[in-house]
């Protein structure tokens, strides 16, 4: 049995909407995410994107290694989160949609969420060129189980067409919308030509694991930083699987 490997999930890196906003929760301070990357810097942990994490989750390498991923595409992933990445020589994945690209998180308007800005085309070659990766998180940030098969190889494969038409470079990586999926969307997911998807499952992952179906560890405005390196450095998460 090799230890799991964290793979981090981010959203926002600003400060929070005012108390009573919805999904609060989704907002990490710069300072906050700053001190997370710091902490992992000195316990002589690497931050990596997904493409770069897979050998260690295979078990092809190994590491003291963490995933950073960042879903939505927000725009303060680069104002804030960008240059604490690159203070420490790490790398990270930022899940996009790519159909929405310099608009706000229209999706989540419904439930009251704060529409915050996501990049443009512009800014996710800024960080493509900064050494991050970009992965798709569909065209219109789909609940894919609410679509049919057509559908959703639609999603998959045009977000994917359409960011690799704009970076000019593969994109491999995948994130499921809400966390939401079936059984059946993960041979979909390979069929389209991903290498990895990540769910919103808690745990670390291992090389047992389907790399369609990666869980990952959630960090959140309140964990604070014992909380943090308990879910990075022991089995806090795995605790916490569903089955
Ligand atoms: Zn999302």
């Amino acid at each position: 049995m090799t230890m799991g490997i964290p793979i981090l999930t981010y959203h926002h890196t600003q400060a929070a909407p005012p108390r009573g906003s919805a999904m609060r929760s989704l907002w990490v301070t710069p300072d906050a995410f700053a001190s997370q990357m710091r902490w992992l810097h000195r316990l002589g942990y690497q931050g990596l994107t997904m493409s770069a994490l897979l050998p260690y989750v295979r078990g092809e390498k190994t590491g003291r290694v963490v995933g950073i991923t960042l879903d939505d595409g927000y725009l303060s992933n680069l104002q804030h989160a960008l240059p604490v990445l690159k203070r420490y020589g790490f790398s990270a994945t930022c899940y996009v949609v790519s159909g929405m690209l310099g608009q706000t998180n229209a999706w989540d308007a419904k439930q009251g969420i704060t529409q915050t800005p996501l990049m443009t085309e512009k800014d996710i070659h800024t960080w493509v060129r900064e050494g991050m990766e970009i992965g798709s998180h569909t065209c219109t940030h789909a609940d894919l189980t609410q679509l049919s098969t057509t559908d959703v190889q639609q999603e998959l494969l045009k977000s994917k067409h359409d960011l690799e038409n704009i970076l000019q470079r593969d994109v491999t990586q995948f994130c499921y919308p809400f966390g939401r999926f079936l059984p059946a969307h993960e041979g979909l997911v390979r069929e389209a030509g991903y290498l990895a998807a990540t769910t919103t499952h808690r745990g670390r992952a291992h090389a047992n694991d389907r790399t369609t179906a990666l869980p990952r560890v959630p960090v959140v405005r309140s964990t604070h930083s014992i909380q943090f390196l308990l879910k990075v450095m022991t089995g806090y998460e795995d605790g916490k699987r569903a089955g």
